[in-house]
């Protein structure tokens, strides 16, 4: 299996609009590092026969479906309802278009009730020819389940999120936890041994939504996973600061990365 990562920026990505001339806000992030420029979070998993599971439509996604020439997806999996991963949700018409069909997309009730609320005409029956508004069927998921979407088997955990859980789920060696800033016993029971894990960092400093740092060194040592990438980081996260204080078994991801697991 292949992980792209499309994206690996905080809600308002790295720069956010702004900064004293206006021209982007880079905080502690060295704008020279093409590396600290990052897009709202999201990735996708690509199996050997070709089939295509993205997970999360944020704002960014038309230009990362661009950047990574991809075109066509086999299912959409959704971590949240927050509008930094599901507000690209109408770029799914130019995959409608490509393919010519409707889409299955795969959440938490919850979930599926904040997107139809949001993106209504989504939801309609698909009346061919063509696509006028993108077309999507839901698919609901539990936590704590195993299910196979996409033909790749994956298992549910709930991550906490300050206000909100998230989902979190491991498909072989591979696991995602974007979004979360506290794991129980029973996510980290699921997520020990794995090879590689793709875990939210915003920040340096602790944070009530999203795990900082400290707490991910504390679970890395819990987890043991062979590497700890980091990703949803924000301005604060500076790729040369991190590569030269992590130790080796950490790394920061980067938009574009893609690694076979
Ligand atoms: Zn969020």
């Amino acid at each position: 299996m292949r992980v792209i990562v499309l994206g690996c920026g905080g809600s308002a990505g790295v720069p956010m609009v702004g900064g004293h001339d206006e021209k982007g806000d880079w905080g502690a992030c060295n704008p020279q590092e093409i590396k600290n420029k990052r897009s709202r979070s999201s990735i996708i998993l690509e199996g050997e026969s070709g089939n295509r599971l993205l997970v999360d439509t944020g704002p960014d996604l038309r230009y990362q479906l661009l950047r990574a020439g991809i075109a066509r997806l086999d299912g959409v999996l959704y971590t949240h309802p927050h509008a930094d991963h599901i507000a690209g949700l109408d770029d799914l018409r130019s995959v409608n278009r490509y393919m010519n069909k409707p889409l299955n997309i795969y959440g938490f009730e919850t979930v599926m009730e904040e997107l139809e609320r949001r993106f209504s005409y989504a939801f309609r029956p698909w009346k061919p020819p063509g696509f006028f508004a993108p077309v999507v069927h839901k698919h609901l998921i539990e936590a704590w389940t195993t299910k196979t979407i996409a033909d790749f088997s994956l298992q549910f955990f709930l991550q906490n999120h300050g206000r909100v859980d998230t989902l979190g789920f491991r498909c072989g060696n591979f696991a995602y936890s974007t979004d979360v800033v506290r794991l129980n016993k029973q996510a980290l029971d699921i997520l020990h041994g794995v090879d590689i894990w793709l875990v939210d960092c915003f920040q340096r400093e602790e944070h009530p939504a999203h795990a900082h740092l400290g707490r991910v060194l504390e679970w890395h040592k819990q987890i043991k996973p062979r590497l700890t990438l980091l990703t949803h980081m924000g301005t604060d996260m500076d790729w040369d600061w991190l590569k030269q204080n992590l130790p080796p078994t950490i790394e920061p991801a980067y938009d574009g990365l893609v690694f076979n697991v």
